[in-house]
């Protein structure tokens, strides 16, 4: 009787035999992301170098330098680490964040003479800089 006792519970647990995990329908693809380090690192608009370490070079590049053209426009040049100019430079920042345009040639001989010409007030006001009271970046100023 042990012995039948035995082979009911046995036969009881086999019957139901685990059911097999369905098959996924599709199986998942891995997602492939082709190395490009190309584009994964811009290059620098002026001197179309890459950098390194790319964070670093990002920044670098996303830098606003301004300088005025021969036309007297305000132009918006990016320079990265390796070519970006050393000397000549001023620089104005917003007040409250410290965010900051740099500016070069006679732009920067200008600002470093207290002098803000019309054309770069222009620039700053379409930019969403406020020059009054004090300098604010686009995200500071009223
Ligand atoms: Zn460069
Ligand atoms: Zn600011």
């Amino acid at each position: 009787m042990d012995q039948d006792e035995t082979t009911a519970q046995l036969s009881l647990f086999g019957l139901e035999p685990e059911p097999e995990p369905e098959a996924p329908r599709r199986s998942p693809e891995p997602a492939r992301i082709p190395e490009q380090r190309a584009a994964e690192v811009p290059l620098c608009p002026s001197c179309h170098r890459e950098g390194s370490p790319p964070e670093q070079h990002a920044r670098d590049i996303a830098q606003q330098w301004l300088e005025i053209t021969a036309a007297g426009q305000i132009a918006v040049r990016r320079f990265c680490a390796a070519c970006q100019p050393h000397f000549g430079l001023e620089f104005l920042a917003c007040e409250l964040c410290g965010l900051d345009l740099f500016l070069i040639g006679e732009l920067a001989h200008e600002v470093a003479s207290d002098r803000l010409p019309t054309v770069l007030l222009t620039w700053l006001a379409a930019e969403g800089w406020s020059p009054h009271p004090v300098l604010t970046c686009p995200s500071h100023a009223r």
